[in-house]
């Protein structure tokens, strides 16, 4: 490796380490080679391999045992460490990124959704059509925790083809999840509405319509899981002018309109 500064060499070492792991070359439960043979593999200082070890043991991927050497522990960065780091954040800073994160994975499914992920969705809409509440975070089940993860929504991120956005979104769920914001938060979508909705979305990500694939999805995370105050009253995540709300309702009764008429020529 020609490298001249020193942080170079650093990241270079991380990066061939990385790559051993993510590759598989160095699979989950392996033993990886002794410093002195990393070092002389990359060309680099012990110190340098010793560093990026410890950079990837901080992310969960390695993990080295006194005496008995560094074992691969995940191929993946794992959600300890973005659990630790959201821990920092309000609920409403982490439910408004949430709400970004859904939006993006509907506008990336349907430009990348396959006939696979497109067959998987329509399983999940249809067995989670009878549902009282979007199971997105089970929180209408109480203790159930066979109901945190809506298969629909997993399925959406899937399908955009983007393994940041979907181990973000994982790591958001488990911080809901927490004690401390669960607490706070509702589902205020009815069964009925999320049938809808879901639908809604499903249809845009088939017809690979990825402006309509938002506007669904922004529809459907603004009345899903909303955050209640002391009073349990429903505190919106935004806030709109009479005009605003009124525009929306607009839309919306146009859009019913224009679905019962397709329903019509469909009969
Ligand atoms: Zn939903």
């Amino acid at each position: 490796m020609a490298m001249t500064t020193g942080s170079e060499r650093a990241r270079a070492t991380l990066a061939y380490l990385r790559r051993k792991i993510t590759t598989g070359e160095w699979p989950v439960g392996s033993r990886i080679p002794i410093e002195p043979e990393l070092a002389e593999q990359t060309g680099v200082g012990r110190s340098t391999v010793r560093e990026a070890v410890r950079s990837l043991a901080s992310i969960g991927m390695l993990e080295t045992l006194p005496g008995r050497g560094t074992f691969v522990r995940s191929a993946a960065p794992t959600s300890t460490l973005l659990n630790e780091f959201l821990a920092d954040f309000t609920l409403e800073e982490i439910l408004s990124y949430r709400r970004a994160l859904e939006i993006e994975a509907a506008q990336q499914a349907a430009i990348h959704r396959t006939e696979e992920d497109i067959a998987a969705l329509e399983r999940a809409a249809a067995d989670e059509v009878g549902c009282t509440r979007c199971p997105v975070l089970g929180l209408a089940s109480g203790t159930d925790d066979g109901a945190f993860d809506s298969t629909f929504h997993r399925l959406v991120f899937d399908s955009a083809k983007n393994r940041l956005l979907a181990s973000l979104y994982a790591g958001i769920n488990d911080q809901l999840r927490t004690p401390e914001h669960r607490g706070r938060l509702a589902n205020v979508a009815t069964g009925t509405e999320m049938e809808r909705d879901h639908a809604r979305v499903l249809d845009a990500i088939r017809r690979r319509d990825f402006i309509d694939a938002v506007h669904a999805m922004v529809n459907h995370v603004d009345h899903d899981v909303v955050i209640v105050n002391d009073q349990h009253e429903v505190v919106p995540p935004l806030t709109r002018t009479p005009e605003q709300q009124q525009r929306i309702d607009q839309a919306q009764e146009a859009q019913e309109v224009r679905e019962a008429a397709e329903e019509q020529t469909r009969v």
